[in-house]
Order: structure tokens, then C-alpha cells, then sequence
């Protein structure tokens, strides 16, 4: 599309995590200047974990020009290591996929989470981001889309991008109500401070430590903060959104783990560490018409043992921005961006549910992106 046909489209993004974010800053960065995102939450923010941006995110906030404010927010990582549980044997260490692939060096970049959303809202101009608007009905009428919040207001838009999450209301009313999916595991996750983590941090680079009862400890270093991301993965039958823990049972499950893993999760302050069962979505057979689609875990939800869901939500953003400069309408914009990024993600999709083995951990990358 040409940039007069992009500076005049009406854009509505409904969510402002990693995906809406991004996509409002790919779309500004291709010439969309009429562009809104609805949030539900009445502020901004995210769990208390560090996370792991790829070098082709690294790459696409180079674009978006954004790169700066990420690397002071961040660590740069070369590679990522696999251990046995008590870390005693090291079964892969391999460099970052595509850390060479560009005219520079692209770092994995580890950054705490809510330090990472408040540099994609901040590189928004003021106003463009409406927190309280929580989506209620979506009616998808072919070249337009009118969306109606809670809040009564109702707005009407020539691209509509469901950047709305797992339990996503546009993809439930436009493609089909699906459920997500139980994953028989839930997700420990606290940030202590460098000086209580015993000595588990000496460099930049994330270490997955696997248990032969399918536990998974790994550390995520924030080491620009003076802290750890602390990390456990592990099989629960219990899906309540936020299981209850305990020391005890933390000791349990992480019998037989290095032990400075198993004392750093002695002197948990418990009241601090998130807790949540695990979820995915099957993938869909489709996600856009001609006016909505959609992006991030709205479409295409995984499980996070590759460590690419919000990654993966960075590069939809940019696919999208590209496949409407290459799109001759918005209707032939979302054919190709479908096109180009669901094969991609589809793969993600399968590789993260079969899950890591401590006996069978042939590549730190199994999906090979
Ligand atoms: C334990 C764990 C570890 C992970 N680790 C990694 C990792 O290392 N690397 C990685 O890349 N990914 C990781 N992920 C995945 C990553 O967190 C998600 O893929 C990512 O947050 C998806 O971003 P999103 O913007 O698509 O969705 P979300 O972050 O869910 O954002 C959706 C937004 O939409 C809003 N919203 C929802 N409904 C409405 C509505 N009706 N109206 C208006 N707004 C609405 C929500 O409030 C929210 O702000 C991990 C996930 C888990 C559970």
C-alpha cells in the first residue's frame, strides 16, 4: 500500500501487551499514523520475571528505533546452556540463532518484563494508547470492523489487529470460540537480588537445569539490575490459575538439583513468587479475513519451553507492518502476512509441547528459529 493509503488508515490494536505494543510501533514505523490500542487494564505492567528478546526482535527494535532504550534496559547474552539438574554435565550450549544473521552482532537481549513494556508504550506517542477500553463485541462487516467496549464506547476501524491475548474476545467472536489448553505444568517465577542467588550467576547467558522428574530450573540473569530471574517449570495436575506453593514443596521437586538451586528456593519469600498453571491453543486454521487479524499468543498461544512467545508476537508485528507496505489493500496485506508468519509460528506451536527431556536434549533450538 502506498504510505498516503497507510497514513490514513484507521488502525484499532485491542491489547497493549508485547503484541499490541509492538504492532502499534511496527505499523508508526511503516507510515500508519491513525493507529489506537485498546488495553482493558486500567495501568500498565507485567509479572515480576526476566525474559529472553531473540536477535531477530533485537533486530526489528533496531528498525522501529527503539534499540537504545532496549539495550540500556538489558543484558546481552551469546548463548544459552542446558545442564543436567545437579549442573554437573553440560548437554548443549549454543550460541543464540541468527546472532550473526545482520550487519552487526545482535545480542539475545535478557530484560526484566515489565522493563520491556515500559519501553514499547514509551516509544508511543501520548494518547495513542486508551488503558480502561475492554473490548466487549466485535462485528466483522468485510472492509470495516466496529468494535463496542464495556465502557460504551464504540469505534469503527479499516484494520482491526487482536493483539488480545491466550483468551483473546476478537479471535473467539471472529474465528470461533476455542479454549486453551492445560499443559499438565505450572510456571515458579520470582527476581532476587544477585547477592542471594549463591553464586548461580556469572555471566549474561541463561542456564536450564533439567530434572529427570520433568522439572526444570533455570535462571535468567538481569544483571544491569543486580538480580536473577529464578526460574521453575514443573508437571502439575492442579489448573488453578494461581496454585499454591511451599518451601517444602519446592525442596521436593527440586531433589536432586544443584544445591545452590535448592537453597535459593529455601529463602524464597513465597509472597513474591508468581505462580500460574501453563496454557497453549491449538493452532487455528486461519487468522485474519479481510479487516481483523490476529497476533501474539491471540493466535498462535505456546507453551514457553523455547522461549518464544513474545518473540514470537515482536516478529508478527513486523511480518504485519511489511505485508502491508508489500499488500496492494488491507484485505491482500493480511493474506500475506498469514502467509508469511503462520508456517513459523504453527512449528513453534508443536516443538514447545513436546516439551524438554533431560535424556533426550539433542539442540538447545529444536525449532530451529
Ligand atoms: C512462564 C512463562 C514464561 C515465558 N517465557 C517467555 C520467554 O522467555 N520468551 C518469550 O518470548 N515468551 C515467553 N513467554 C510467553 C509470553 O509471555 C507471551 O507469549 C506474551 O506475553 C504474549 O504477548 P501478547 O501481547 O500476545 O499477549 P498478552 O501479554 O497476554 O497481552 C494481551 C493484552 O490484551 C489485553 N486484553 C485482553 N483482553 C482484552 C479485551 N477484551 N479488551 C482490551 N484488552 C484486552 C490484556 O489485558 C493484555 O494487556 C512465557 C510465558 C510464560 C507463561
Amino acid at each position: 500500500m502506498k504510505t498516503s493509503e497507510l497514513k490514513n488508515l484507521r488502525i484499532a490494536i485491542i491489547g497493549g501487551g508485547y503484541g499490541g505494543a509492538s504492532a502499534a510501533k511496527a505499523l508508526q514505523s511503516v507510515g500508519a499514523e491513525n493507529i489506537d490500542v485498546y488495553e482493558q487494564a486500567p495501568a500498565l505492567g507485567q509479572v515480576g520475571a526476566g525474559i529472553g528478546l531473540r536477535p531477530p526482535s533485537v533486530e526489528l527494535f533496531r528498525q522501529w528505533g527503539i534499540f537504545e532504550a532496549i539495550a540500556a534496559a538489558s543484558s546481552p547474552s551469546d548463548h544459552l546452556e542446558i545442564l543436567t539438574a545437579d549442573g554437573k554435565h553440560v548437554l548443549a550450549q549454543e550460541e543464540w540463532p541468527f546472532l550473526r544473521a545482520y550487519d552487526q552482532i545482535n545480542h539475545n537481549r535478557m530484560i526484566h518484563r515489565g522493563d520491556f513494556i515500559d519501553v514499547l508504550l514509551g516509544a508511543l506517542p501520548e494518547g495513542m494508547v486508551h488503558l480502561d477500553h475492554k473490548l466487549e463485541t466485535i462485528e466483522d462487516h468485510g472492509e470495516t470492523a466496529t468494535l463496542r467496549f464495556t465502557n460504551g464506547r464504540a469505534v469503527t476501524a479499516d484494520l482491526v489487529i487482536g493483539a488480545d491475548g491466550i483468551r483473546s474476545t476478537v479471535r473467539n467472536q471472529v474465528f470461533g470460540e476455542i479454549q486453551p489448553v492445560f499443559s499438565g505444568e505450572h510456571a515458579y517465577r520470582a527476581v532476587i537480588s544477585i547477592e542471594d542467588a549463591h553464586g548461580l550467576v556469572t555471566d549474561d547467558n541463561p542456564r536450564f537445569y533439567m530434572g529427570e522428574n520433568g522439572t526444570i530450573a533455570y535462571n535468567l540473569p538481569l544483571r544491569h539490575r543486580g538480580q536473577l530471574s529464578y526460574d521453575i517449570t514443573a508437571p502439575s495436575e492442579d489448573d488453578s490459575w494461581a496454585p499454591e506453593i511451599s518451601t517444602e514443596y519446592l525442596e521436593k521437586i527440586l531433589e536432586g538439583f544443584d544445591e545452590r538451586i535448592v537453597q535459593v528456593a529455601r529463602e524464597l519469600d513465597l509472597s513474591q513468587v508468581t505462580s500460574r498453571s501453563v496454557f497453549d491453543i491449538d493452532s487455528l486454521d486461519s487468522w485474519h479475513t479481510d479487516s481483523v487479524a490476529l497476533l501474539g499468543d491471540a493466535a498462535h498461544a505456546m507453551l514457553h519451553h523455547q522461549g518464544q512467545g513474545a518473540n514470537s508476537a515482536i516478529l508478527d508485528a513486523g511480518g504485519l507492518a511489511d505485508a502491508l507496505v508489500q499488500g496492494d489493500s488491507v484485505k491482500d496485506a493480511l493474506s500475506i502476512y498469514e502467509t508469511t508468519r503462520k508456517p513459523l509460528t504453527d512449528e513453534l506451536q508443536r516443538v514447545s509441547r513436546l516439551g524438554w527431556h533431560a535424556d533426550a536434549v539433542d539442540s538447545a533450538f529444536p525449532a530451529n528459529q
